[in-house]
């Protein structure tokens, strides 16, 4: 299977994040992806290959240019205007309780944007306190969404080619991780939405213009080319493994009826405001949002069964969908230090997720292509990717306790 990988993102690498009413070490470190990457690399099973770039046009299609030209800019305003050079974190946010007393709301935000103050910036354009922004942040999170889109390529052109019923997937081993970004939003260690940009790109663009687009090498420039609407060209599933609920990925396409997005996760827990399971989406999207909240003390076979569930679903049967992304955070484990399924505590319950994508009636006989979020248990990491990716290709397990 191949793996999408690029040493570019260990460099994001902040010092510390505020959680729980103090500083602490930045959760979301590079260790997470070294760890995955020399577990993978260790089994002669996988091909380690380096992203291409699609340009900025598929991220415009997602964020906004205001929101990605913050994320370009922030650090160096933020060191210019006497900032902590570990990097740009905000102190105030638009509460709506703070905005509801003003009858200029509006004007505050158009001038927070306008205004060159970082801070008021950081607070409009980030809703939490872990989402550092470093001066190696902005090539990260673009090459993390390049590596996803660079598998959303491989997985068109590895299908063309495919034998039927064969299982046709690839990992894009991303960080920072993409699922809690907002068309114009940072938040939960996520700058780039990269499953959201890349269920979109497939959507928009048919396999030669895909091809048309890339250029050989990631490129530091970000080469920027037109963006245009376009009529949909697949039907995308987005199923969100994460044990946070993925509120970037629901916001972006809340209103729309392709992707269908599905998302299992811990509740009550962060991001603490969004994920019920009656947020169903709204408008044309009525439908097309499946929220499966789980309490915090869901077992192995819950967490299957629900998953089976709605993966066998009418819901997923009827969408009928031409293509699969796993938002595969790997932070439902009973041991993650900032997460975890109390009692999810078996590693054959990977490889089952796997099988399930392999075999439900929703998923199966579709190609699917994983991306990395969350997790950070980072001694087990490598032993949960590998058993989710071989239940998917229907490989023995190797690891089980
Ligand atoms: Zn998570």
């Amino acid at each position: 299977m191949e793996v999408i990988y690029s040493e570019e993102c260990l460099k994001h690498a902040p010092k510390y994040e505020i959680l729980s009413g103090s500083a602490k070490p930045y959760f979301e470190s590079p260790q997470r992806l070294t760890a995955i990457k020399n577990h993978l690399a260790s089994t002669d099973r996988y091909a380690i290959l380096p992203p291409a770039d699609y340009t900025l046009a598929p991220i415009l299609r997602v964020h906004t240019s205001e929101f990605v030209e913050y994320l370009q800019t922030a650090y160096n305003k933020w060191v210019e205007q006497g900032g902590d050079s570990q990097g740009v974190l905000p102190e105030c946010f638009p509460h709506p309780k703070l905005l509801a007393e003003l009858g200029g709301a509006k004007a505050w935000i158009e001038t927070a944007k306008r205004d060159g103050n970082v801070l008021a910036k950081a607070g409009l354009y980030c809703f939490d306190m872990s989402t550092t922004i470093t001066g190696d942040t902005w090539n990260a999170a673009y090459i993390s969404c390049q590596a996803a889109l660079t598998g959303v390529h491989r997985l068109l052109q590895l299908d063309a080619s495919s034998s039927a019923n064969k299982p046709v997937g690839v990992y894009a081993l991303c960080r920072p991780p993409g699922h809690h970004a907002g068309e114009d939003v940072c938040g939960g260690y996520c700058y780039i939405n990269n499953v959201a940009v890349s269920a979109q790109f497939l959507i928009d663009y048919e396999l030669e213009q895909v091809e048309s687009l890339r250029i050989k090498d990631v490129s530091l420039a970000h080469p920027v080319v037109e963006v245009e609407k376009r009529t949909p060209k697949r039907k995308v599933l987005i199923l969100d493994l994460d044990y946070h609920h993925g509120n970037g990925t629901q916001s972006i396409f809340y209103t729309k009826s392709n992707p269908l997005y599905i998302s299992l996760h811990g509740t009550p827990d962060y991001p603490w405001f969004t994920g019920a399971s009656h947020e169903r989406g709204s408008g044309e999207g009525e439908g097309y949002n499946i929220n499966i909240p789980l309490s915090k003390s869901t077992t192995d076979a819950e967490y299957l069964s629900a998953l089976h569930d709605v993966l066998d679903g009418e819901t997923a049967l009827a969408f009928n969908a031409d293509v699969v992304l796993v938002s595969l955070g790997l932070d439902t484990w009973h041991m993650d230090p900032i997460a975890g399924f109390q009692r999810l505590k078996s590693l054959e319950t990977y490889w089952r997720m796997g099988e399930m994508i392999r075999t439900c009636a929703g998923t199966k006989h579709r190609p699917v292509l994983f991306v990395q979020e969350g997790g950070y248990w980072i001694g087990q990491l490598g032993d949960m990717v590998e058993n989710v990716l071989d239940g998917f290709l229907g490989r023995e397990m190797r690891r089980e306790e």
